[in-house]
């Protein structure tokens, strides 16, 4: 293992944060239990006092094929995989595209579009070095819990990789904005939608320092430069209050704060 310094503001999708010591996993290394694991910071808003993290290395950035299953290191980044998927003919990875982050963020938060989510389609999860089959690991909408590093995914093998599919999942994203931002803000309450209720509550297009409800999509906190954690907190803070106040619905965040 060894120590790496990110600066959040370019590295999270969200360019929020400050220069942050990293520890970089290794393969073997013993996993510490007082550090938080982060994946490509593309579902965080990292404060400038965050608890101690970690992140895998490129040692955890592969894809093989093996005795018909697909194995793919936590580490690698989802364009990878799709690129990967195109190639070899495989189904079922047609909606990563566009979903940014790495594959560990992917699992920890069973990233996924419309009905397609990243727990249908795999078989077992390594966390903390132990092959747990996907039955056994409790997951939802946006959430699974892993209670641990996960650090490499067996997809079985199936043929025919889906490009109308493809290109009718990236049509669909094209209503999202395109400036930094870390996806939807919060999960959709049942039967309704985050957007809407920001939208009900007169938030679309108000912001503060560099953040902003975005104009194009409620859901989104974008950063048009320079935004700051505190000017993002109290945006999401300032959602979920009046949400609450009007609707008695308390939003819950998809981003993760640290
Ligand atoms: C423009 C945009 C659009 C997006 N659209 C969608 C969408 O449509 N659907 C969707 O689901 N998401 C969407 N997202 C969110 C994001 O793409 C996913 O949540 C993605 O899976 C995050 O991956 P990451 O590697 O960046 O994880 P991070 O953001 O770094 O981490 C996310 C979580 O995963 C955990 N984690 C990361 N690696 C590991 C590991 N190896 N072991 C255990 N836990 C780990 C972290 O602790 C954290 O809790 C969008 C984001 C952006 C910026």
């Amino acid at each position: 293992m060894f120590f790496k310094t990110i600066d959040f503001s370019k590295f999270s999708s969200i360019k929020v944060g400050v220069p942050i010591e990293v520890l970089m996993l290794e393969r073997g290394d013993i996993v510490p239990k007082d550090r938080m694991i982060i994946g490509h910071a593309n579902n965080l808003l990292v404060s400038n006092t965050p608890v101690p993290l970690m992140m895998l290395s490129k040692d955890f950035s592969f894809m093989e094929i093996k005795e018909n299953f697909l194995t793919i290191g936590c580490a690698t980044p989802t364009g990878k995989i799709l690129s990967f998927a195109k190639k070899n003919d495989l189904a079922g990875f047609e909606f990563v595209s566009k979903l940014p982050g790495s594959l560990g963020g992917m699992i920890a938060m069973n990233a996924g579009v419309k009905s397609y989510e990243v727990f249908n389609i795999l078989e077992a999860v390594k966390i903390d070095g132990e092959w747990m089959p996907k039955e056994e690991i409790e997951h939802g909408y946006r959430f699974a819990k892993l209670k641990g590093v996960a650090t490499e995914v067996r997809f079985g093998i199936h043929k025919g990789f889906d490009k109308e599919l493809l290109d009718e999942l990236v049509n669909l994203r094209s209503n999202q904005p395109k400036i930094a931002s870390a996806g939807s803000a919060f999960k959709n309450p049942k039967g309704d939608y985050a957007g809407r209720l920001i939208e009900a509550v007169d938030l679309k297009g108000v912001s503060r320092g560099g953040m902003q409800w975005s104009k194009i999509h409620a859901n989104f906190l974008v950063n048009h430069g320079g935004g700051v954690f505190e000017d993002a907190k109290y945006l999401i803070d300032l959602a979920k209050e009046k949400v609450f106040n009007r609707f008695g619905i308390l939003l819950k965040e998809e981003v993760q704060i640290l």
